[in-house]
């Protein structure tokens, strides 16, 4: 058996149909039945459903042999005890800075509220920046509006969230998609199985171009 571990939402709907193309399509949907262990057409692939922040965690421990995560997860996380063989170029988006339209430039002494605490450090590290960081887990837009901090680090993809609350877009930080890890154990344990996998998956990329 081959457990592969995915969180549910946009990832999730990315991921279906390279899953499918693999024969994988799971038997229960997870938005209407409150299983987190999904059996598939597959009788020898399985799917949990887990937050996208313990994906990695599941891959890492052997919990679940591969798993789909985003690159911002697994950078936050520190994935180096994964392999991570394929970028699935699924749920694309940019990992940005932003700020009130009317705030002035990200420079100085700043406060970034974020749930990106290791690559927000990182990132005004490299430029110098002096940034108190505030670690937050949820609704990181509000920050900005209430005094909390004055910029905010998040996930981008059509700008609507920011634009909706009068934040904009400032600076890249990186390009995000979703990549395939693999536990290390199981690719030496399950090689022929997980292989395969690889295999289908890499196929069906390069038929997308
Ligand atoms: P948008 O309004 O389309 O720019 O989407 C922004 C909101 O969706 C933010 O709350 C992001 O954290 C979240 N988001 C955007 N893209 C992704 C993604 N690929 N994976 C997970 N969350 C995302």
């Amino acid at each position: 058996m081959i457990t592969i571990a995915v969180s549910k939402g946009r990832i999730y709907e990315d991921a279906l149909p390279l899953l499918a193309e693999a024969g994988i399509t799971p038997i229960d949907d997870p938005l209407t039945c409150r299983k987190l262990i999904l059996r598939t057409t597959r009788d020898d692939v399985q799917l949990v459903i887990i937050r996208a922040t313990d994906v990695p965690t599941f891959v890492e421990y052997g919990a679940a042999d591969m798993g789909i995560a985003g690159k911002d997860i697994l950078l936050e996380h520190g994935a180096e005890s994964l392999y991570e063989p394929l970028d699935l170029n699924i749920a694309c988006c940019r990992l940005m800075t932003a700020a009130h339209k009317d705030a002035p430039p990200i420079a100085g002494r700043v406060r970034v509220a974020t749930k990106y605490v290791k690559i927000t450090q990182r990132y005004f590290a490299g430029l110098g920046i002096q940034a108190e960081i505030i670690k937050l887990y949820g609704s990181m837009e509000l920050a900005p509006l209430v005094g909390l901090s004055d910029c905010i680090v998040d996930l981008v993809d059509t700008g609507n969230t920011l634009k909706a609350n009068d934040l904009e877009p400032r600076d890249l930080i990186m390009n995000i998609s979703s990549r395939l890890v693999v536990n290390k154990a199981a690719m030496k344990m399950k090689h022929q199985a997980i292989q395969s996998l690889l295999d289908q998956f890499e196929k069906t990329l390069a038929k997308r171009g």
